[in-house]
């Protein structure tokens, strides 16, 4: 058996006296040919681990590069040095992979943001990068267990699908037509009849309509998968393939469907604040470092952890889009022509608009309902008012849009007039109708945008920052 190591993050909650251990990690540093700064991934603090002089060849000693992979044996012992309490003393040194020091990428220099995605691949082996991809983790964990612990069932919705009518977004056709030469029509138009499912396909831009099967059956579900999107929009919160969390129940309305949208992000910080306190502190440090090079005012005024803290401890201002549309034509902002968008009842909000609510106005994240109805899905349950649908939005700081969601149209015949008024083909959606059709119930759902959950826990500005391996306009290596 190889695997006989200690994790690191296991072994510095001990109190040192003596133990023998095993570890395997890659080198940080080695500085005065006798201090192994060694990582191993589970947490980041290094291990320091002491090469006493004389007692390991020149010629391995000349190994320890950065990035070479070791596996050491040695003694825990109290440190004398400053810094850390404890230490491993080395009995054996093994070499597991050399790393060329000079060709390695990543120095021990601050590198920035934009270099370290080119080289994504190697990324995970900053801090930065390993806390972010620690807490991604504990966020997805914390997913499960929050719906799990409330009965809800993980419905996997499918990944490509046939309809086009949901309308969040462009999206990626799947075939395996010759795109040089497919099957055509008689009109010319292309003969999808040949294609592999027999119809256009897509990859999926949400999860719900397949989701609202589940719950108006199961009671509770949520969807939590990859979703695609072929926004051409180069921005610092969307991606072209991002992951979703899409809770959809029966026998809720909006203000449960609001109520558990804000507990659940109550839950997930509280989550990671109690099972990664020492990621993020060191990514609120990270943040405040960073905004150093900003003018004063561009700067937070909390900390990362203050401002969980304070999300944590508040709840969300709840205010209607009407409500929204006269605090910002009534803004400084917006008499000194701060926008570069127009605010007008019946437009959607530019995330401008979202920032200044959010970030000027209240300070705290925002649930806004009530959108016009002709800004949303067709499947948004229509107001008394007859202009307005149950649609709720939640903006958080920083980020804006985080969570979109609604109550669904549960009564057959609006929505089907709905759906004509928007050119939303019926007879393809005859089995999402059918949930209307025998024994409708009040229902609704929302969609969580993981990255920009990731996000708003670490602080990191660009989405391309949360996931692994980022897909953009022009962008797919790795
Ligand atoms: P936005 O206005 O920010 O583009 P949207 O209105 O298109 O968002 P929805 O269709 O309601 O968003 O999707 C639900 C959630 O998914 C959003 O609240 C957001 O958190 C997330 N989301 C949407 N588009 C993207 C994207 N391209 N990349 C990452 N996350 C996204
Ligand atoms: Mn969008």
């Amino acid at each position: 058996m190889f695997n006989k190591r200690t994790k690191i993050k296991d072994l510095l909650s001990w109190t040192p006296d003596g133990q023998e251990v095993t570890v395997m990690g890659w080198v940080r540093s080695f500085r005065n040919n006798q201090f192994i700064a060694l990582n191993d991934g589970s947490t980041n603090q290094n291990l320091q681990v002491f090469a006493e002089l004389g007692k390991f060849d020149d010629q391995l000693l000349k190994r320890f590069t950065t990035s070479a992979s070791l596996k050491i044996q040695g003694h825990l012992v109290a440190s004398l040095g400053k810094g850390q309490v404890m230490e491993l003393k080395a009995d054996h040194i093994e070499v597991l992979g050399d790393s060329d020091g000079e060709a390695y990428p990543l120095q021990p220099k601050k590198h920035s943001l934009e270099f370290l995605r080119e080289i994504a691949h190697l990324r995970f082996r900053t801090n930065t990068f390993s806390s972010v991809f620690r807490i991604r983790h504990s966020l997805a964990f914390a997913v499960h267990q929050f719906f799990n612990d409330k009965g809800f069932v993980y419905l996997h919705t499918p990944i490509i699908t046939a309809s086009d009518a949901e309308g969040a977004g462009e999206m990626f056709r799947v075939t395996t037509l010759p795109f040089d030469n497919p099957p055509r029509n008689e009109d010319g138009t292309v003969n999808f009849t040949e294609d592999f499912f027999g119809k256009s396909t897509n990859l999926t831009v949400s999860g719900q309509l397949e989701g609202e099967l589940g719950a108006t059956a199961l009671g509770e579900i949520y969807t939590f998968g990859p979703t695609f999107r072929a926004e051409n929009s180069n921005t610092s919160r969307h991606l072209a393939e991002f992951w979703m969390i899409e809770p959809e129940m029966a026998f809720f309305d909006l203000e449960d469907n609001m109520n558990l949208a804000e507990e659940f992000i109550h839950y997930l910080i509280s989550y990671v604040m109690k099972n990664n306190p020492q990621d993020l502190e060191f990514l609120s440090q990270r943040l405040t470092e960073e905004e150093k090079q900003l003018p004063q005012d561009k700067r937070s005024e909390m900390t990362l952890l203050e401002k969980l803290a304070f999300v944590n401890d508040n709840v969300f201002e709840r205010i209607t889009y009407t409500e929204a549309v006269d605090i910002l034509l009534n803004s400084p902002a917006y008499k000194k022509k701060k926008f570069q968008y127009e605010v007008k009842w019946g437009i959607d909000l530019q995330s401008e608009h979202e920032r200044y609510l959010v970030e000027k106005h209240f300070k705290k994240p925002v649930i806004v309902t009530n959108y016009p109805k002709d800004i949303k899905a067709f499947y948004m349950r229509q107001n008394d008012d007859g202009k307005t649908v149950a649609a709720m939005d939640i903006l958080a700081p920083g980020i804006g849009e985080i969570v979109g969601g609604s109550q669904r149209e549960e009564r057959m015949d609006k929505l089907v007039e709905r759906m004509e008024q928007m050119h939303v083909p019926a007879d393809e959606l005859w089995w999402y109708l059918d949930t209307r059709r025998f024994g409708t119930v009040p229902h609704a759902g929302f969609g969580l945008g993981f990255e920009r959950m990731v996000q708003f826990v670490t602080g990191m500005t660009n989405i391309r920052d949360v996931i692994a391996f980022p897909r953009a306009p022009k962008q797919a290596e790795f």
